[in-house]
């Protein structure tokens, strides 16, 4: 029934698509043929920025008849031809949406920026259009009222409730006029969000430090000379060496450049990004999106926007949010505070004459970590080559799931310097196709993230495969050397591919499912504590000049060095989570000095002026995308992956029974069951605190 169902939408629709869409267009846009390409990979190769806009539109258009369709059936609303039907419409919007937002993210330009501006909105008002549209929501209402009798199984049951409380959070039960105001908010929403990102990105590309007397590289590796003097070639300059404010050039600057007033600019360029009273200012942009979203959550019924956006997640509430980040909070201040102090003896014993400021942080810590843990990141990164890293990523996959990885050529790529790997499951079957992009260029936004270009379902009634894609903004390769990670990469590395496992394991019936922060930082972060197991080190962790194994006496020191500035960490980022939080308590819009609100708030809970913030206000994307009070949701999914790698640490590192549990139960219905459930199936009992604060050194 249901696939006679699909059919007749489809023939509908390409008479639909006939009427409406460019001929021309529709006969050599990519998106509306078959891809014929190797698992059926978008064919990057073929689209160019000039077919998004048709795409979406002829997309946005099929999505409407399929929701026509649904809604027009003479039939009484049931779960198949409601729920499933919804399920399954807009897989185009979807190809294309994935498609267009990746390469926004990590391959941007003029042109995509501008198409990202028009057609955002567009996309908020389609989805509105959906969210709000009440023949479809009486259907989506029927088939809810009735769940308990539909002899529905637990995922199908799951899917109901989850699409019925989607259309109330969105609006569906709000008067007419309050639901014009909504999509007015969501649109502004959309446009805003958008103009931030364009904004930071201008920034962030538009200062360099540009050094050309040799003497101001003092301190400095050959290695980050090397890669600041290759950046100087390609920008045209001899004799010159540039850096950044992007991660891989900025951190090691700070951490190594004797020359303290360059590490100030360099630092402040970084932290006054979007913060400059200029064309890229994005402090009005933030307060109106505040406020616009605490308007949106009073509308909606709810006392702020934090308990509007909780409220489907793991934590609830904000005052669950509130307890654990007061706790540690209340744990890390102290540790930051002695860790100034030993860095001031430092400065004192070599005569400095200067109190320690936030640029001089990286500097004096590493002098801390050498000093008292004889730990040099120098002598790390050659064991750290990034094929190997990344080869020691495979390997725990393969001990903990039995994966393997086969490298694919000639493959349509989103980037030229992706690589692209084909997953098989142990039995040899296919898995998943995962591209790999590690490197910062101008037209990439910074850090390093995990998405999807086709996530795993079955809902049409064929399997889905995934295809994942993982970007990073790590050190790139110099003429001499390969690229030589550094620790924080390392486990970067390994925490993005445990998004990736996330998706390539899933193993769910239907596309639409719950994400969240807060539970979605769990299989990243539990990643990380493989990455720094010293079995696991010895496998990947190889001199790229010799091959020999990372000596015992290093991962002894890596070890011991654990808890090292754990203050300064926990500290930085619970700032940033808290001020996440503090935003979004708000009750009602009010006139926001985006700068005097930070620095009030950040004297309110007492943060040290040698810290900034991991994130300030005016370049938090975190907080104007899909983290907006959600940033707490990295130390709430690190109580639970601590709590979660302990279950290993009790029995092995790779204990099969315990991997099996932690696939069956987490990996593969991520998404289609409430979290806690899902938690307490695979530990047994409710999350504890205890191996988070024992780990970090903060009990
Ligand atoms: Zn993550």
């Amino acid at each position: 029934m249901r696939k006679l169902f699909l059919v007749i939408v489809c023939v509908a629709l390409v008479g639909c698509g006939g009427q409406t869409t460019d001929e021309s267009a529709t006969e050599v846009n990519p998106f509306f043929a078959d891809y014929g390409t190797p698992f059926n990979v978008q064919p990057f190769d073929r689209i160019d920025e000039a077919h998004f806009v048709p795409a979406f539109e002829e997309a946005m258009t099929r999505q409407n008849a399929e929701i026509t369709a649904i809604v027009d059936n003479p039939e009484a609303p049931t779960f198949d031809n409601t729920i499933v039907a919804l399920d399954q419409s807009g897989e185009l919007l979807g190809e294309v949406s994935r498609v267009f937002f990746a390469l926004s993210g990590s391959n941007t330009n003029d042109e995509l920026q501008g198409i990202q501006k028009e057609i955002s909105p567009r996309l908020a008002a389609h989805k509105d259009e959906i969210q709000l549209n009440p023949g479809l929501f009486a259907r989506v209402k029927a088939v809810h009222d009735e769940r308990e009798a539909l002899d529905l199984n637990r995922e199908q049951l799951f899917l109901v409730e989850n699409f019925y409380d989607r259309y109330v959070r969105n609006g569906a039960l709000l008067n007419d006029e309050d639901q014009t105001r909504l999509k007015e908010i969501n649109q502004r929403l959309s446009q805003l969000r958008v103009e931030f990102s364009a904004n930071l990105l201008a920034e962030t590309n538009g200062f360099k430090l540009v050094i050309e007397d040799k003497a101001d590289l003092s301190g400095l590796p050959d290695g980050v000379i090397a890669t600041a003097a290759g950046k100087a070639r390609r920008e045209g300059l001899e004799n010159a060496w540039v850096f950044t404010t992007h991660k891989p050039s900025m951190l090691p600057f700070l951490t190594y450049a004797e020359n303290r007033d360059l590490r100030e600019q360099l630092y402040t360029a970084y932290t006054v990004r979007g913060n400059q009273d200029n064309e890229y200012d994005n402090k009005t942009i933030v307060a109106e999106i505040v406020n616009l979203r605490v308007e949106k959550a009073n509308l909606l019924g709810y006392e702020t926007f934090a308990h509007y956006t909780l409220e489907p997640r793991m934590a609830g509430t904000p005052e669950n949010v509130y307890k654990l980040l007061d706790q540690l909070w209340d744990a890390s201040l102290p540790v930051a505070k002695r860790e100034v102090q030993a860095m001031q003896a430092i400065i004192d014993a070599e005569g400095g004459g200067f109190e320690l400021a936030p640029w001089d942080w990286w500097y004096f810590a590493e002098k801390v970590r050498k000093a008292e843990y004889d730990l040099d990141d120098n002598e790390l990164r050659p064991y750290f080559e990034l094929n190997n890293v990344r080869d020691g990523v495979f390997y725990v996959a393969n001990q903990l799931y039995g994966l393997t990885f086969v490298e694919l050529e000639d493959m349509p790529k989103p980037h030229p310097d992706a690589q692209v790997f084909e997953v098989f499951e142990a039995d040899g079957s296919h898995a998943a196709v995962i591209y790999m992009d590690y490197h910062p260029r101008e037209s990439k936004r910074g850090g390093a993230w995990c998405g999807r270009f086709r996530s795993q379902n079955r809902s049409a009634g064929v399997e889905v495969d995934p295809v994942i894609n993982l970007v990073c903004n790590f050190t790139t390769a110099t003429e001499d050397t390969p690229a030589l990670l550094s620790l924080d990469e390392v486990e970067t590395l390994f925490h993005e591919f445990g998004h990736a496992l996330d998706g390539i394991l899933a193993n769910v019936t239907y596309r639409t499912g719950v994400r969240s922060p807060d539970f979605g930082e769990l299989p990243s972060q539990i990643m990380e504590h493989w990455a720094m197991a010293p079995e696991v080190m010895k496998v990947y962790a190889k001199h790229y000049q010799t091959g020999e194994p990372i000596p015992d006496e290093l991962i002894a020191k890596i070890e011991k060095s654990s808890t090292f500035n754990q203050g300064f960490i926990q500290v930085e980022y619970l700032a940033a989570s808290l001020l996440d939080m503090e935003y979004h308590t708000l009750t009602e819009p009010t006139d926001l000095d985006i700068n005097a609100f930070e620095q009030s708030y950040l004297d309110e809970i007492g943060l040290i002026p040698e810290i900034i913030p991991r994130y300030r206000t005016t370049y938090f994307s975190h907080i104007t995308g899909g983290y907006a009070a959600g940033y707490y949701g990295y130390v709430w999914s690190g109580v639970l992956d601590h709590d979660a790698f302990a279950a290993f640490e009790e029995t092995s590192l790779f204990d099969q029974k315990t991997a099996q549990r932690f696939r069956t139960e987490i990996l593969e219905v991520s998404g289609s069951k409430d979290y806690m459930e899902m938690w307490v199936a695979f530990r047994g009992r409710e999350p504890e605190i205890g191996p988070l604060l024992r780990n970090l050194g903060l009990q």
